[in-house]
């Protein structure tokens, strides 16, 4: 197949910030960027040529929207498969309907890993109260119950700690198809972001390390505190995974590292990642620039990171007092800000997010939150 070349159009289904630094990059290249969502002025809207409002389930308007495009990728993995397939009549969709289809929901994902021998956590389907009961004799407590589809940033899940906590647990949820999981005391968490071309060819960034807050990444750290051997394993585990789902484009797997040395899998989002987003301002090439020469076929750019990073998510939380003091976040050296162009801030909203660079990852992430502490310190 033909490689898709600069000048060419790539559509995005999606709209939010992935897809505008996705388009960020592309621009950069010399390609044309055309975007459908809901949403109007969205943050990949602003870079677009063309932004299309329209539900993702308007498959006459996915149709559209695939027709004047060379390519069609996504920043948001819910979109159905009947999009994908409407899409795919009109230009290549990567990664595939199939892709996202076995990883937006997270029994299907789950399923998934354990045929192709991936470690996870153990888990077990639930459909009903008497299953829920069932499965947590077998997976035991504390367990974490998660609804099988639509879930992200912790969303749709919630940790059950004896058996009394189920039946609640069961209502909030919503009664829907569920995976009860057993709870992991993690040392930390770990995410290895890699690109598959259409060759087959194969390019990863990280493993970096994670913390989150309240279920939202709060920090990234590139590298990852690990030993080598460890860090070598997580690349593996990414590799695996890629060639098992045949992915065209970029993935991202998310890990916990277990007591006594085990990696076990979490999640998988087939696209870039928020804990790939030091890349940008640390790497020979970014994830998003990946993201573009993988689904247009080109040859997959260098990973090499130059410089040890670390990255802070910037939530609409630091609103509350008013604008941020943004000069003093930008006073600090190597810092770098990133705006996804949202007009309101809320509680918990991905607005922004500073990258630091220094000469070893724990100087970079002292920076990092220092700078991002800065923004709403009182003068
Ligand atoms: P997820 O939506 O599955 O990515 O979960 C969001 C976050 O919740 C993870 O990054 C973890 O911090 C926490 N979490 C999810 N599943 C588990 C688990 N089985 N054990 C412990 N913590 C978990």
């Amino acid at each position: 197949m033909s490689p898709i070349p600069p000048g060419s159009t790539v559509g995005v289904l999606g709209s939010g910030q992935l897809g505008r630094m996705l388009a960020i990059e592309a621009r950069r290249m010399g390609y044309r960027v055309h975007t459908l969502s809901p949403d109007r002025d969205s943050p990949t809207g602003q870079i677009a040529d063309r932004e299309v409002v329209a539900d993702y389930e308007d498959l006459d308007a996915v149709r559209e929207f695939a027709s004047r495009v060379d390519v069609v990728t996504f920043e948001f993995e819910n979109v159905s498969s009947a999009a994908a397939d409407a899409a795919e009549v009109f230009a290549p969709v990567r990664p595939s309907g199939a892709v996202l289809h076995t990883t937006q929901n997270r029994l299907r994902e789950k399923r998934f890993l354990e045929r192709g021998g991936f470690p996870c956590a153990r888990f077990r389907e639930v459909g009903s109260p008497e299953e829920l009961e069932v499965a947590a004799r077998a997976v035991g407590f504390p367990a974490v119950l998660k609804t099988a589809g639509f879930g992200y940033d912790g969303k749709g899940q919630r940790v059950v700690r004896s058996s009394q906590d189920l039946p609640e647990a069961w209502r909030e949820l919503g009664g829907t198809v569920a995976i009860l999981e057993e709870f992991v005391e993690f040392e930390r968490e770990v995410s290895v972001v890699a690109a598959q071309g259409l060759d087959g060819s194969f390019a990863h960034f990280g493993p970096v390390g994670n913390t989150h807050r309240n279920h939202i990444l709060d920090v990234t750290v590139a590298p990852a505190p690990l030993p080598e051997a460890l860090a070598a394993e997580a690349v593996d585990l990414a590799r695996g995974i890629l060639e098992a789902l045949q992915v065209v484009g970029v993935l991202c797997v998310e890990m916990f590292l277990a007591p006594g040395g085990r990696l076990l899998v979490n999640e998988l989002a087939p696209r870039p990642h928020n804990s790939g987003h030091y890349t940008i301002d640390a790497c020979a090439t970014s994830q998003f620039e990946q993201q573009l020469r993988a689904v247009c076929g080109l040859p997959l750019g260098s990973p090499i990171q130059l410089c040890p990073a670390a990255m802070a998510n910037l939530l609409g939380d630091i609103w509350r007092e008013g604008e941020p003091n943004w000069e003093a976040a930008l006073r600090f050296d190597r810092v770098k800000l990133h705006l996804y162009g949202k007009a309101t801030p809320r509680p918990g909203r991905k607005m922004g997010h500073l990258t630091a660079l220094a000469e070893t990852a724990e100087a970079a992430e002292a920076r990092v939150r220092a700078a991002r502490e800065a923004l709403t310190a009182q003068p």
